[in-house]
């Protein structure tokens, strides 16, 4: 209530009571009740004075309240606090003028007011104006766990302004070290306005990646029913723990005298709770038995026809036919096969026949650069053989043959191989009649003629050709090699695991 007219009045009301104590003083010394002529004219003056404040009096306005407004967020302009005749007059204070709310500026508008004594305005200058700062929020939360094992990688943030929308390509991010487990990501952004945000993200370096599990031995075992199951176990190393093997636990048991599928479960748990499971299936089945025979035929000579590189489409189809024509048992070293070769290997078997690895992969570079690639190329293969047909082969034959020199690169494999190979229950072959038909042959009647100069009666001949698909000459020559071999009294045999082996040397 106190203005400036409040204290008009008031002034004026004070002169005028100090004006009749003196005018009653006066009157007291002089025993007078006569109003002296100057009291009457001065009574008259303080009269009409007060009569002309209060009709002059110009409506007061406080501007304090009014401020700025700040832009889009739905505020309006306020009115100044308006006083006039000791009344607050706010409610007739009219704003003249345009404001747009939603973009910043200065804006020049009146506050009018219609008042007893005629309308009173006031020009005024409306800032609206952008104070807030910009939001920033952070995906997956202030506060997030960094595997050790992975780069961080920016979880995202987004900078929203309510004047000037989003404004997240403006952030400046900035990562501060703290220790070896923990660091910050300050993020920075300023608006249009320069109103300035700031957040800061707590990385902790965890430790979430489990141990890693590796099996002894293979993966899916095959077992003869009543013939003890080996538990070969597995191994574990963690990246922060090192060596867990001792702590797996291993559950499951297999009963070899019931047939069916078993599983065995690996489990470890590093120091920080992390934990791997492996399993290993064991099945329990008859497999169908790889027959016995004897190799040497009791001085007569026995011929083991077999084949490299195959099955193909088009050639193993008419070397299986010639077979059967024949009634020749042989042997197929086979690499990995598709779905046709699937049928032909089906075939193979079912015809009698011996399926043996060569490998999975041919790839000399690949598969002689450790023991254990080569294991791996000879068991993978093994596994899917088996799978496809329930034949589970040991019989191999080494890419290149034992006596290579394409693995010279890796010095001493093929000698290591050897007894590796013959370690882990296999039994590999070589060759010692050799066709050519892989190399220097370019026609049938030079394979044939390299096949029986090659015979010996004395011994098991182990005759090496390959049934790949550009090989036709190998199609021509075997009826005739057949024949051959039976009019000289030669037998035929499909090589087995009791056939005696017949090796090279290793010459690495
Ligand atoms: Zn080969």
């Amino acid at each position: 209530m106190l203005n400036i007219n409040v204290l008009i009045y008031f002034v004026e009301i004070v002169v005028f009571i100090l004006f009749f104590l003196i005018y009653s003083v006066v009157c007291l010394l002089k025993k007078k009740r006569v109003i002296p002529k100057v009291f009457g004219i001065g009574f008259l003056a303080l009269f009409l004075t007060l009569i002309g404040t209060f009709l002059l009096e110009r409506p007061s306005m406080d501007f304090k309240n009014v401020g700025v407004i700040e832009v889009k967020s739905g505020e309006k302009l306020k009115v100044p606090n308006t006083f006039y005749h000791f009344q607050n007059i706010d409610d007739k204070v009219k704003i003249v003028g345009y404001i747009d709310y939603n973009e910043i500026g200065e804006y020049d508008i009146v506050f009018e007011v219609d008042t007893f004594t005629g309308k009173y305005s006031k020009k005024h200058v409306a800032k609206v104006v952008d104070t807030k700062a910009p939001e920033i929020s952070l995906e997956q939360g202030e506060e997030f766990n960094q595997s050790y094992s992975k780069e961080y990688q920016e979880p995202g943030f987004k900078a929203i302004d309510l004047y000037d929308g989003d404004i997240t390509s403006n952030v400046k991010t900035e990562k501060q070290e703290i220790d070896d487990t923990h660091f910050n990501i300050k993020y920075t952004v300023s608006d249009s306005s320069g109103n300035k945000s700031e957040k800061i993200r707590k990385v902790t370096i965890v430790d979430d990646v489990p141990p890693e599990i590796t099996l002894n031995g293979i993966e899916t075992m095959y077992v003869s029913p009543n013939t003890p199951y080996e538990e070969k176990g597995a191994t574990a190393i963690d990246e922060k723990d090192g060596d867990l093997s001792d702590k797996i636990v291993t559950e499951g048991t297999v009963d070899t005298s019931v047939e069916g599928e078993y599983v065995i479960t690996y489990k470890v748990s590093d120091s920080k709770g992390n934990e791997a499971t492996k399993q290993r299936k064991v099945i329990v089945q008859t497999l169908v038995a790889i027959q016995a025979q004897d190799g040497t035929n009791g001085g007569k000579g026995v011929i083991y026809l077999t084949f490299d590189d195959g099955p193909s489409s088009n050639i193993t189809p008419q070397i299986l036919d010639i077979l059967k024509e024949k009634n020749v048992k042989a042997t197929f070293f086979i690499l990995n096969y598709n779905s046709v070769g699937e049928d032909l290997v089906k075939r193979e078997v079912a015809e009698g026949h011996t399926v043996g690895i060569h490998g999975y992969s041919h790839d000399y570079k690949q598969i002689y650069q450790s023991e254990t690639a080569y294991m791996n190329n000879i068991t993978s293969l093994q596994q899917k053989i088996l799978a496809s047909t329930g034949y589970n082969s040991t019989i191999t034959r080494f890419p290149g043959g034992s006596s290579n020199t394409v693995s010279k690169f890796n010095p001493g494999i093929m000698t290591r191989l050897c007894k590796l190979v013959l370690d882990s229950g296999y039994k590999y072959f070589d060759w010692n009649v050799s066709s050519g038909d892989a190399g220097g042959v370019t026609d049938s009647e030079q394979l044939y003629q390299n096949v029986i100069n090659g015979l010996s009666k004395s011994r098991a001949n182990v005759v090496l050709m390959h049934d790949f698909s550009s090989n036709t000459k190998v199609v021509e020559a075997l009826p005739r090699i057949i024949d051959y071999g039976i009019q000289n009294g030669y037998t035929f045999s499909n090589i087995t695991m009791s056939t005696p082996m017949v090796t090279h040397s290793p010459n690495n």
